[in-house]
């Protein structure tokens, strides 16, 4: 139990007054400093206050993105992830687990003795010099309450194509495919694996100073602003589409027009004319496991603008995000020939690949006598064997052999090798690039390709 460790700083406990409490500066939202300084001193005042401080900071020094808590008769289950990996926290009795929820509550201007009802709020917070924003949500459950918090940096850090981890080559073709005339683009990305970030990032990377780009979503989107893109918002609780808002600014001869999300099919139909006859641009996004998955899962969806669709369709980019291997401590190996050969990689192009470095658990760090045995651990990636996450990417670019093969047969097994011979490079390719550079592991490379369990989806 954490309440036993009050003298040791390094995980949420609770600590004492005389314990210095680690810099996390929290920045309630209020209508003015003085209130926000009378929530502060209402929090200060709890009991349980230094243990909500030594968890958030833990967290954040820790980098997880999020953090869950389970609260049960038995106790509170705490849960961080880091680099997309859910990892178990030692659990917090129930008093603190519940003055620690008064005190998050309180900070985010939430009902802290509603333990029922959905609750969501935003807190503003300083930690080292780095601003976060923490995005948090209850919810009681039969067993009790689950708490997800969402830590966001407040200015995104990755800004570029080669943040995202894309090669150069790529960049270009992307650019290229992005900058060109009347089509269609399609951003696309398994569940949780960073798919809002390259569409930021990727329409940042158009060339929007030339053409006037304007954007179409619904007022909930949480896609935030960009500069030189016009944003304009529909209310689809009200019962409005993007058809609210298209006609009028149809008059206006834009020249790229962005959807998150296409709504219906008459805006399908809508955008297939302007595109083939006016000659417009326009960008959208799915959730798919592939490129080629997300295109068929587009014509399946709108099925009677199918042949529009694939006919102005220039390219599809997907991506899934994989950890990187420690540099402190990644293990180099020497592949046998069959390895290289099963990745495709001809024979003295690699000579070392990595693997991660992950020690035992404590209790196997023991020699046959059963004395503690010393294993150094990575102090960069805590013996994670990973620090950080890149994405691998894969682009199809379409050309009229790829069309027809959709058109004559839209399965992925058809599709696939027409679209190989025409020197599409799957993610599987694209992954034992990243592998053979040792950006990341084989391992890691094959855990991110598996097909997602249902069960595991949900959540990632
Ligand atoms: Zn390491």
């Amino acid at each position: 139990m954490l309440r036993r460790k009050k003298k040791k700083s390094g995980g949420p406990s609770g600590g004492s007054a005389q314990v210095a409490l680690p810099p996390v500066d929290f920045k309630p939202k209020a209508d003015d400093k003085q209130q926000q300084q009378g929530i502060l001193i209402a929090c200060r005042g709890i009991e349980q206050y230094p243990a909500a401080v030594m968890m958030l900071a833990h967290a954040l020094a820790g980098r997880a993105d999020q953090i869950l808590l389970d609260y049960s008769k038995q106790g509170v289950a705490v849960r961080y992830r880091v680099d997309g990996m859910w990892e178990n926290m030692p659990p917090m009795d129930r008093p603190t687990g519940d003055g620690v929820l008064v005190v998050l509550k309180r900070l985010c201007n939430l009902e802290p003795t509603d333990r029922r009802s959905r609750q969501q709020g935003v807190l503003p917070v300083a930690f080292k010099g780095v601003d976060w924003i923490i995005h948090f949500v209850s919810q009681g459950i039969p067993t009790g309450e689950r708490v997800l918090m969402r830590i966001e940096p407040k200015k995104p850090v990755l800004n570029t194509l080669g943040d995202l981890g894309m090669r150069e080559k790529m960049q270009e073709q992307l650019k290229s495919l992005l900058n060109s005339d009347s089509a269609l683009f399609l951003f696309s990305g398994a569940p949780g694996h960073g798919l809002p970030t390259t569409w930021r990032v990727g329409l940042e990377a158009a060339d929007r100073f030339v053409r006037d780009f304007h954007s179409i979503q619904d007022v909930t989107s949480e896609d935030p602003e960009m500069i030189n893109i016009a944003k304009h918002t529909f209310d689809s609780a009200a019962g409005e589409s993007p058809m609210t808002v298209l006609k009028s600014l149809l008059l206006k001869q834009p020249d790229v027009l962005i959807f998150p999300e296409f709504v219906n099919a008459d805006v399908v139909k809508l955008m297939c004319e302007e595109v083939l006859e006016e000659h417009r641009y326009t960008i959208t996004r799915i959730v798919a496991g592939s490129a080629i998955e997300a295109l068929l899962k587009l014509i399946a969806t709108y099925k009677a603008s199918a042949k529009e669709l694939v006919k102005m369709t220039c390219g599809v980019i997907n991506q899934r995000l994989v950890r990187r291997l420690c540099s402190d401590c990644r293990q180099p190996f020497q592949p046998s020939p069959q390895l290289l050969q099963k990745l495709g990689i001809p024979p003295g192009r690699v000579q070392t690949l990595y693997q991660p470095f992950i020690p035992p658990p404590p209790e196997q760090r023991v020699d046959a006598n059963g004395k503690p045995i010393e294993i150094e651990i990575c102090r960069k990636c805590d013996g994670r064997g990973y620090y950080g996450r890149a994405a691998i990417f894969e682009v199809l670019q379409l050309d009229d052999t790829i069309r027809n093969a959709i058109l004559s047969n839209p399965s992925p097994a058809a599709v696939l090798p027409v679209a190989r011979q025409q020197g599409f490079l799957t993610l599987q390719e694209e992954g034992v690039l990243s592998v053979a550079t040792g950006l990341t592991s084989l391992q890691e490379l094959q855990r991110v390709l598996a097909p997602p369990r249902p069960s595991q989806s949900k959540r990632s």
